[in-house]
Order: C-alpha cells, then structure tokens, then sequence
C-alpha cells in the first residue's frame, strides 16, 4: 500500500443517530435510514451501535427505508442462532395449538411480533406458507426451514413472495416451494366449518387467519338475516349460516364469492353471495329498507400510510354508518379494521361519530384484536393493527 493512504474498510457495524437510538432502546425495532449514520454495503444480520454502545443485533438492509429490524437487544456471537432461537420460542407458543388440532390454521410466526423481522409463516392443516420481507433474512429461509420441520408435523412448505413491498427491499418476486409436495389448495378447520385455502393463489398466505377467533366468537349468535360484507371466501358468512336463517356475503372479487360458494357446499351450508362495492351495495341495501339482525364489517385497510388518514377515517365512518342504520334494534355490528394507522382510540371515535350521525346508540358487548398467534409488541404500533368491535344497536 503506497504510503499516506489509508486502507478503506467496510464497516462490521450499524451505527445510529441518537434518535435512531432512542427508538430502540424503546424497544421499537425499526429505525430509518435518514437516522442511520454509517453501515456495511451488504445486507446482512449486524450489531447496532449508538452514541453510547451496543444497542441491538439487527437485520440490516442499507437499499430500504427501513434499515434496522432488530431482533435482540442483548450481545450475541452468534447472531444467526439467536434469530433461529425467536424462531424457536414462536413455534413452541403455537406447538400446542398445533398438535391439538393439526387440520387447522395458525399464524406460526408473526413478524415483529415474534421478533422475526418481516417474516411471516402460516400453516394451513400441515401445509405451510412463508413470506419473507427482509433481504437480510433471505439466505437464512433453509435454517429456518429445517427448524420449522424438525419441530412440527409439516407436510409442505411454500414460499409466497409475491408481495410488492419485497421491491423495497430490493427482493425479486417469486412463489416456489422450499420443502415437500405443495398442493394446489387444502381444506382447513375452523370450529365447525371447513374453508379452503388457495395456497398458490390465495390472497396474502391465501387466508385470513387473524380472525379466526373473531370468526369463532360469532358462534351462538342467531336470527333471519345475516350479512358478511368485505366476505372474501365467507369465512365469516359460513360461521353466520350456523345460526342464520339467510347469510348474504358480500365481495368485490368474483373468484373470492365463487370460492365462498365452494366453501358452502363443503359444508352444506347455503349462502347468498353478492359481487359489488361494498359502499354501493350497503346504500342499495338502505334504499329497498332491507333490515338485518347481524352484519359483519371486515374492510380491507383503508389506511395504507398516515397520510390517508383522513381520507381511511372518512370510509370508515361511512360503512360503519349505512350498517348501523340496516340493523334492526337490537341487532349485532362486527365490525373491524386492520389499518394500525387507525389506533383503537381513533376507530371508537369513527364507531362513535357513525351512531350518533345514524341517532341510534352502540352498546360495546366485547373489544377484541387479531388471534393470540399475532402477538402484539406494546409501543409496537404496527404490531398492533386489528381491531374487532362486537356491538348492539339500540335506538
Ligand atoms: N372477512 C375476510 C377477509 C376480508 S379481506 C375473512 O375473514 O377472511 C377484505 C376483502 O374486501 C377482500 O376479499 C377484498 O376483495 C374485498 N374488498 C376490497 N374492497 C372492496 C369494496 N370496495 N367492496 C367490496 N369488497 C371489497
């Protein structure tokens, strides 16, 4: 090395602005590249410094706004095994679950929740679904695997990377299998019913198990008319049409209402499924002076970032609205929304606004949230997005 220069090295270590510090010690894992100050070129899984030491181990992607996902905020040697061993504790919180009931669905690995960064691992009745969102975490999907498989009966399993926010991490898409035969579609158990999932082509990992123990919560109830708008493949509608006389499921996706159709005659259930936008067909509904006993409102988040705020609050308001003025007195509104963006306070306030802009009164009969298995961090509010309102209309 000629004399006077400097050997350039790349840096081992992530080091943060004091913001960026401040964030994880309070234990918030994500801090932004604007409040990184210096970082290795390579994604990877890196120790976190602040002004005044060692902060966390993360998974470290210099190419996305969010930099650091930390995953352990105690030293390590060995990061990979510490990233293996959250995998381990997700798995034994669900094992029980799992083995009681092995045709079902559950959320094995909950992302941030389970301190895994931007992964999710769904199983359907033995047959699982992994998306990954972390470049850093990529070249680790094999370990991961062969943990996934020596610790639960698992038949299958895909990876469904097909979501756009790969792009931001500079992730290619693509849905292949990692582990055994994947089958097209598998029939899952969810209390008394059976819904099949897409496993290839489904929305997500093909359901929405993050409601399932709303879903089951709706058991007991009954009457004439029920309606399950923002229905997707009826998961909610096949519960109602337990205890309802008629069940109308409501979607804006044909291929969704076909599958509710299937799921229906699976199950000897009969279901009225309606193609339309929801907002369109709830004032239709308002107009012909149809009442109902029960509806259930499931809308897909209105609310993608803060600055649809106002816009998300608004739709809200209005779904909410046109059902609480289709149900009969005494009637049930389930209602829902999974935009973390819209914290719980604010979607009571929406609830709120929409009975008193309707003159009717709302009785709160149960808050609920997403399942156990979707483990929320406190101060994690993105952890936190599902909120599940069970309420009677009174006038
Ligand atoms: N309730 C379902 C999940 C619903 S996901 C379950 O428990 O499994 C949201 C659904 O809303 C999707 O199926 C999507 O196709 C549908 N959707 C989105 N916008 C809509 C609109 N404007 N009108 C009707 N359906 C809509």
């Amino acid at each position: 090395m000629p004399p006077g220069l400097l050997a350039y090295t790349a840096p081992v270590k992530v080091r943060v602005s004091s913001r960026g510090a401040s964030r994880l010690l309070a234990r918030h894992p994500w801090v932004y590249r604007s409040d990184v100050l210096e970082g290795p070129e390579q994604a990877g899984l890196y120790p976190v410094y602040g002004p005044k030491g060692l902060l966390a181990w993360a998974a470290w992607n210099p190419a996305s706004e969010i930099a650091v996902r930390a995953f352990r905020y105690r030293p390590t040697d060995d990061a990979e095994r510490s990233l293996l061993d959250n995998l381990e504790r997700a798995l034994a919180l669900r094992k029980a679950s799992v083995e009681a009931e092995p045709g079902g669905g559950f959320r094995l690995v909950h992302a941030e929740g389970d301190s895994l960064p931007a992964l999710v691992l769904d199983y359907y009745a033995g047959h699982v679904v992994l998306q990954s969102g972390s470049a850093a975490l990529e070249p680790l999907l094999p370990r991961v695997v062969e943990t996934l498989i020596e610790r639960l009966p698992v038949q299958s399993v895909l990876a469904k990377n097909d979501q756009r926010t790969r792009t931001l991490e500079g992730l290619g898409l693509e849905v292949k299998p990692l582990f055994g035969s994947v089958p097209e579609g598998v029939w899952v158990q969810e209390g008394p019913v059976q819904y099949r999932v897409d496993l290839l082509s489904g929305q997500k990992t093909g359901a929405f198990l993050d409601q399932r123990e709303n879903r089951l919560r709706l058991r007991g109830f009954g009457g004439e008319r029920a309606l399950d708008v923002f229905s997707y493949h009826g998961s909610f509608a096949l519960h109602l049409a337990q205890g309802f006389r008629s069940v109308t499921a409501v979607d804006s996706s044909a291929d969704a209402l076909a599958r509710a159709q299937d799921n229906a005659r699976h199950n000897g259930l009969e279901l009225t499924t309606v193609e339309a936008n929801a907002f369109e067909f709830l004032r239709q509904e308002e107009k012909a002076g149809h009442k109902y006993d029960l509806i259930v409102l499931d809308p897909p988040a209105f609310a993608k970032s803060k600055r649809d705020l106002e816009r998300a609050y608004a739709a809200y308001k209005e779904v909410n609205l046109r059902a609480i003025k289709l149900l009969r007195e005494g009637g049930i509104l389930a209602t829902a929304s999974c935009s973390h963006h819209l914290t719980e306070p604010l979607f009571y306030e929406v609830l709120a606004e929409a009975a008193a802009d309707a003159h009717r009164s709302l009785r709160v009969l149960e808050r609920r949230g997403q399942g156990w298995d979707h483990p929320v961090l406190l101060g994690v509010p993105e952890t936190h997005y599902l909120k599940f309102a069970l309420l009677e209309v009174r006038d």
